[in-house]
């Protein structure tokens, strides 16, 4: 089975408007012969403006959370009727962010999934475990957990608009990556779990995205392995100079 590569940039709490603007600009002229397939995920407040710049590109347009209710009083969150109105294609959910420095649990997350599914967007789900979790030998349990509450209630034919990022914290913004070999023998788990909940040939055609520290020294040699179609990327994605090289990895 072969499966598309499919490279990500969060680029999480920075840049102003016209800093976006540039990014996007850059990766547009940049990328306009990749050959897989790109998200620019920028603040919902540079939503607008990257939208208008890769609209009718080969960069899909994400942001980085969603309010787990449509709409009303819920002050500070932003719903995914606003998303669909500024053209957003992509969400991504579950960030290790989300999760642990604002407390989100497998159930807020896995009722966001649900409503952005719903409203026909693509989800990238992430997980991942803690160091503590890897250092005590959790990381199946915890990686199987975070998967299948996450997609508790999620139909087989929505998960065709459903990406799974492994993203080990202890490697997210660290300069620590895991090995190839490490992600991948994480990567090969979270398929067979996705197997258990919807069977093979279902399973093998979800993307999982690596996350943590990629750079364009070590995305070739993760992009090699099996179960590894992709990057979810932060602060490389946030330079032409890095994100490019990471993109166009081979
Ligand atoms: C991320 O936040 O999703 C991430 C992988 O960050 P970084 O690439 O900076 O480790």
């Amino acid at each position: 089975m072969s499966r598309s590569y499919y490279i990500a940039g969060n680029w999480k709490m920075h840049k102003t408007r016209s800093e976006s603007a540039e990014l996007a600009r850059a990766l547009v002229d940049q990328l306009k012969d990749g050959k897989h397939t790109y998200l620019a995920a920028p603040s919902f407040t540079s939503l607008e403006t990257v939208g208008a710049i890769v609209k009718g590109t080969n960069i899909r347009l994400g942001a980085q959370d969603c309010a787990c209710e449509e709409q009303g009083a819920h002050t500070g969150e932003v719903s995914v009727l606003q998303l669909k109105d500024l053209g957003v294609q992509t969400i991504i959910l579950g960030h290790s962010e989300r999760r642990h420095t604002y407390k989100e649990d497998d159930a807020l997350i896995n009722k966001k999934v649900k409503l952005a599914l719903q409203y026909g967007f693509e989800v990238i789900l992430c997980i991942g475990e803690l160091l503590e979790e890897r250092e005590a030998g959790k990381v199946e349990a915890v990686c199987e957990t975070q998967t299948v509450k996450g997609l508790e209630g999620v139909t087989a034919a929505e998960m065709a608009n459903v990406v799974i990022a492994y993203e080990p914290v202890w490697a997210i913004g660290t300069g620590k990556t895991a090995t190839p070999e490490d992600a991948e023998a994480v990567h090969a788990f979270v398929r067979k779990v996705l197997a258990r909940l919807y069977g093979a040939e279902l399973a093998e055609k979800v993307l999982i995205q690596y996350g943590g520290s990629v750079k364009p020294e070590n995305a070739a040699q993760l992009m090699a392995k099996e179960n590894i179609d992709g990057a979810l990327v932060g602060g490389a994605s946030l330079k032409p100079e890095t994100f490019v090289p990471i993109a166009k990895f081979v």
